[in-house]
């Protein structure tokens, strides 16, 4: 018996006007969800706790059980392991987007338009050289998003972001953080890094091609998360569980492979709303006859939040759920997970601290009274409100796999 997980990434929702005032999930046909949550025991979760408003990757860490306060590292870690960079103690990583700047530098644009082929933009950031003799590697994610870690002697990551995360806004000139003077070199090499790239990037055939077409070009890059690698567990240490992962998005195969998760290539996996979600599933119960635990990520939920496209939310939920009716099968042997890693209100198209529906259910689940996986139902189910970091001991739990706690 093992367990499967299922995360759709900012899955809550709130109420939207145009399902009168029913979330997205409670708005969509999702019988196979639906079905679980039926035969199994459901919930609330909060990713982190009441009210914060977490980030994918802290979500993402306290789900599988390990604690964010002591365990993250900085996005920009998780991101440039999920690109499958070659990320070494000291190496300072950043997370990436290529973004549009105006002529008077002002960010117009954070994602460049969605941009989805940067590699021969990353192929000559790739040659940039640094006169502070800092090394810099550049990694190509999916559409606008990318990985930079920067190598050598006397850098130290902590510094700020070069990002202001909104756009309107000029770029910003990365700093030490607060009695960290030490971060200087790396600071200064960021700084000429951007300033090189975005140099680069002005010019660039594949930009010259954009604006003829007139699609935003993708001229500047906007770098954040600063971190290192530090010392963690691995998965199956802490759990005693083998386990792999099925996600399209870089960042998911960086959190899996940080705690040692066998990652499965699904190339039609594209991280994006549009993806395989066949391939996926079947890779997944493929991979639950050698691992006793597999972590299955959906992101299409998350980016229609962010669009503020609640009917898109709501298509994507069902499509997924059309592709989930192995899991009647399925449950008979083994335990299923299905939660979200935080909610992403398409009234904020941005995260929110709104705890997410949860279900266990399966060989070995107890039942409760609700029918229907969505926000309103679970918050009557008999987990009640638990919190990320408890979702794996109730796994061990009904697994049979927790160990006696006293004599
Ligand atoms: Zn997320």
């Amino acid at each position: 018996m093992g367990c499967l997980l299922i995360i759709f990434d900012g899955l809550g929702d709130r109420p939207v006007p145009f399902f009168s005032n029913k979330t997205p999930l409670e708005a969509a046909h999702t019988p196979n969800l639906d079905f679980l949550a039926s035969k199994g025991v459901c919930g609330l979760m909060d990713s982190i706790g009441v009210g914060v408003r977490p980030a994918s990757d802290t979500a993402h860490l306290s789900i599988f059980g390990f604690d964010p306060k002591k365990y993250y590292f900085g996005r920009g870690v998780l991101e440039c392991i999920g690109l499958g960079m070659d990320v070494r103690n000291g190496d300072a990583c950043f997370r990436v987007n290529f973004g549009t700047i105006n002529s008077k530098k002002i960010i117009i644009d954070r994602r460049a338009g969605r941009i989805d082929e940067t590699g021969k933009l990353v192929d000559s950031l790739n040659k940039i050289k640094l006169s502070t003799g800092i090394k810099v590697i550049v990694g190509k994610g999916v559409q606008h998003r990318a990985g930079v870690l920067f190598r050598g002697k006397g850098i130290l990551a902590r510094v700020s972001d070069a990002d202001p995360h909104e756009e309107n806004k000029p770029m910003l000139s990365c700093k030490p953080l607060d009695g960290f003077v030490e971060a200087r070199l790396l600071a200064d090499s960021v700084n000429e890094f951007v300033s090189k790239a975005n140099a680069v990037l002005a010019n660039h055939p594949l930009n010259k091609k954009r604006r003829a077409q007139k699609l935003l070009p993708a001229n500047c890059i906007l770098l954040r998360g600063a971190g290192s690698l530090g010392e963690i567990p691995s998965f199956r240490q802490k759990w005693g569980l083998s386990a792999s992962c099925v996600a399209g998005g870089k960042l998911y195969k960086g959190v899996a492979k940080l705690v040692g998760m066998k990652v499965i290539d699904v190339p039609t996996a594209t991280g994006k709303a549009e993806t395989d979600f066949k391939a996926k599933v079947d890779a997944a119960v493929k991979a639950l006859k050698s691992s006793d635990f597999v972590f299955l990520h959906f992101k299409g939920t998350d980016l229609m939040g962010e669009d503020g496209n609640a009917v898109g939310k709501k298509d994507y939920l069902e499509k997924a759920d059309r592709h989930l009716g192995v899991l009647h099968q399925l449950s008979k042997e083994h335990l299923i997970v299905v939660t979200g890693d935080h909610s992403t209100p398409c009234e904020l198209k941005a995260h929110s601290g709104d705890p997410v529906p949860i279900v266990f259910s399966g060989r070995g689940c107890r039942r409760d009274h609700v029918t229907h996986f969505n926000e309103r139902d679970c918050s009557t189910g008999a987990l009640c409100r638990i919190t990320g970091l408890q979702v794996m001991n109730e796994v061990l739990n009904v697994l049979g796999r927790a160990p006696l706690y006293g004599d």
